[in-house]
C-alpha cells in the first residue's frame, strides 16, 4: 500500500457527491466512489420497474437511489457527477450552480481518479469529432495493441471509464496507454482533461439541441486539445479543427500536426501513390516522408475511413509508435457492424449495410465511396436538411428507394438536385418494410453497382434502434441470394 493511496482515498472520503443518471455510466460512478469511501446518491427523473431494478443493487450496496425526482439538489451536495444524456440546462444543475457546487462528468471522475491506489497512470490519446470516433479510437487500440504495449479502447465505447481507470477488472489492470473515444457531451463536463496528444476527426453541426449552438458544440469539441503534451491532431480538409487547434492552450513544444487525403506537406500525414506516409514524425520532417502502411491495409478503404486511418495513426505516431505496428495494426483492425458492413455480392451488385450512417455528414461520406449507387434512405431527420447531401450525391445514384417518417424531405431533395433519378417510395414506417426497399433497390440496380444502406436519418420511426435496422437489411439481403439461387 503506497502513500499515494491513502492520499488520493482521502480526497473522496465523506464527500457527498450526487449522481445525476441511473444509466450504465451513472451506475459505475457511484459504485466507484462509494467504494472510494464518499456518500453517494443517485437521482433520476424516471420511476419507471426497469429504473427500481436497477437501483435495488445500488441501494443493497448502500447507496440510496432517488427516483421521480431529477430537478431538486439533496441537501449537503458537494459535487455533482452528470451522465451524458442530461441537458446543461438541466433543472438540478441550475441549482448545483446557484449552490456554488460543481458539475462533472464521468471522465472528469475518471481522470481525477488516474494513478489512484499507487496504479500506473496511463497517459490518453483521445478522439473526437462528429463522425468516425469510435472506428478511430478502434483503430488506434489496435495500432498500440500491434506495438506491443497493453491498451484499451474506452469513453464512449466498451467498459465505463471509471472501472478501466480503476482497474476493477483484470484485463485492464496496468495499461500502458488508453485510446479513449469522447463526446462532446463528456467533453463538456471534463474540465481537468489533459490528454497526451488527441484529434479532432471533423466537425458538422449535430446535437444542437443539447449544446444550444453550433458555436458551443464546436468549443466543446476543442476542449479535447486543451495541455495536450506532443501533438494536436487536425483535418486539413476541415479548417474548422485547425482553427481550434490554434485556440488551445496547450503544453510548451506540443505541435499541430494535420491528417490529408492528398500529398502530405511538412508536419502532415497523408496519402502518395496509394501509400499512407508520414511527413510529421520523421527526423527531417521537411525532406524525409515514412511510408506507413497502404491504402488496402485498410478496411474498408473508402475515403473517410482512409481519414480515419491517419487520424489514428498520427496520434499513435505522437506516442512513438513504429511504422510497422500501424501496418499490423491497421490490417488487425476489422470495423464494427453496420459501419459501411459488406453484407453480400448477389448476381454482380455488392449489397452494403451503414444502418450506423444516422446523419446527413456520415451519408455523405459512405455515398462518396461507391461510383454507382442504389441509395436506402430514410427514418427520422432530427431537424436536418437534405439539399446539400443529394446535391453532392446526385451523379453517383442509380436509383433510390425511400422508407421512414420523413422521407418527403429526401423526395423534395432529390426532386430539386436529381430530378432524373428514378425514386421509389414506399410510403411504409413499419418494420417490415426491409424486404421490400431491398427488393425495389435490386430492381433499380445493375451489375456492378452498390445497393447502400446508408439512410442519413435516425431508425427509431420503424426500427427498435440502427442494429436492427441493419440486420433486417442483411437478413432481406440474404433472402434475395437464397432465392436466387
Ligand atoms: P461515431 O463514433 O463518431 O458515431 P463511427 O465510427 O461509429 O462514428 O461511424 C459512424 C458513421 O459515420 C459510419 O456509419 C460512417 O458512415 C460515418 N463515418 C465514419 N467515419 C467518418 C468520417 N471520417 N467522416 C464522415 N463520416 C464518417
Amino acid at each position: 500500500m503506497g502513500s499515494q493511496e491513502v492520499t488520493t482515498a482521502s480526497a473522496w472520503q465523506g464527500m457527498n457527491i450526487t449522481v445525476a443518471g441511473l444509466g450504465v455510466s451513472g451506475i459505475s460512478a457511484a459504485r466507484a466512489l462509494a467504494g472510494l469511501g464518499a456518500s453517494v446518491t443517485v437521482v433520476d427523473g424516471g420511476d419507471s420497474p426497469a429504473h427500481r431494478e436497477r437501483a435495488v443493487p445500488l441501494e443493497q450496496q448502500g447507496i440510496p437511489v432517488r427516483l421521480a425526482d431529477a430537478e431538486t439538489l439533496p441537501e449537503g451536495t458537494d459535487l455533482v457527477v452528470t451522465s451524458p444524456g442530461w441537458k446543461p440546462d438541466s433543472p438540478l444543475f441550475l441549482a448545483a450552480a446557484k449552490a456554488g457546487v460543481d458539475v462533472v462528468g464521468d471522465v472528469e471522475i475518471a481522470w481525477r481518479l488516474r494513478g489512484h491506489d499507487g496504479r500506473k497512470a496511463a497517459p490518453w490519446l483521445a478522439v473526437t469529432g462528429t463522425n468516425g470516433k469510435t472506428t478511430t479510437t478502434r483503430m488506434l487500440a489496435s495500432i498500440l495493441a500491434a506495438a506491443g504495449l497493453r491498451t484499451a479502447a474506452v469513453g464512449n465505447i466498451g467498459t465505463p471509464i471509471v472501472d478501466v481507470v480503476l482497474g476493477t477488472d483484470e484485463a485492464y489492470a496496468d495499461l500502458d496507454v488508453l485510446a479513449v473515444e469522447l463526446s462532446s457531451y463528456q467533453l463538456h463536463w471534463a474540465p481537468s482533461l489533459r490528454a497526451h496528444s488527441a484529434a479532432v476527426l471533423n466537425l458538422a453541426p449535430d446535437h444542437l439541441d443539447w449544446h444550444g449552438s453550433m458555436e458551443a458544440y464546436v468549443a466543446d469539441k476543442g476542449r479535447v486539445y486543451e495541455g495536450n503534451q506532443v501533438a494536436c491532431v487536425y483535418n486539413v480538409a476541415d479548417p474548422a479543427t485547425e482553427d481550434l487547434v490554434r485556440g488551445a492552450d496547450v503544453e510548451e513544444g506540443c505541435r499541430a500536426v494535420g491528417f490529408t487525403l492528398g500529398t502530405p506537406g511538412p508536419s502532415q500525414l497523408g496519402v502518395v501513390d496509394g501509400i499512407l506516409v508520414d511527413r510529421a514524425f520523421v527526423e527531417d520532417r521537411h525532406k524525409q516522408a515514412q511510408e506507413l502502411a497502404e491504402i488496402a491495409d485498410v478496411e474498408p478503404p473508402a475515403p473517410h475511413n482512409i481519414a480515419n486511418a491517419l487520424a489514428a495513426a498520427a496520434l499513435a505516431r505522437a506516442f512513438g509508435v513504429p511504422p510497422a505496428a500501424v501496418r499490423d495494426g491497421l490490417r488487425a483492425f476489422r470495423p464494427d457492424a453496420h459501419r459501411i458492413q459488406h453484407v453480400a455480392d448477389v448476381d454482380g451488385i455488392a449489397y452494403v449495410d451503414d444502418s450506423k450512417a444516422t446523419n446527413t455528414h456520415a451519408a455523405q461520406a459512405s455515398l462518396a465511396a461507391y461510383e454507382s449507387i442504389v441509395w436506402i434512405a430514410g427514418g427520422l431527420a432530427k431537424g436536418a436538411t437534405f439539399d446539400e447531401l443529394v446535391a453532392t450525391s446526385a451523379k453517383r445514384l442509380r436509383g433510390v428507394v425511400l422508407f421512414g417518417a420523413d422521407r418527403a424531405l429526401i423526395r423534395e431533395a432529390l426532386a430539386r438536385h436529381a430530378p432524373e433519378v428514378p425514386v421509389v417510395d414506399l410510403d411504409r414506417t413499419d418494420t417490415g418494410a426491409m424486404p421490400a426497399a431491398v427488393q425495389e433497390a435490386t430492381r433499380l440496380a445493375r451489375a456492378g453497382d452498390t445497393v447502400l444502406m446508408a439512410p442519413a436519418c435516425a431508425s427509431m420511426d420503424m426500427f427498435a434502434n440502427y442494429n436492427q435496422r441493419g440486420d433486417l437489411f442483411a437478413e432481406a439481403v440474404r433472402e434475395l441470394g437464397a432465392a436466387g439461387a
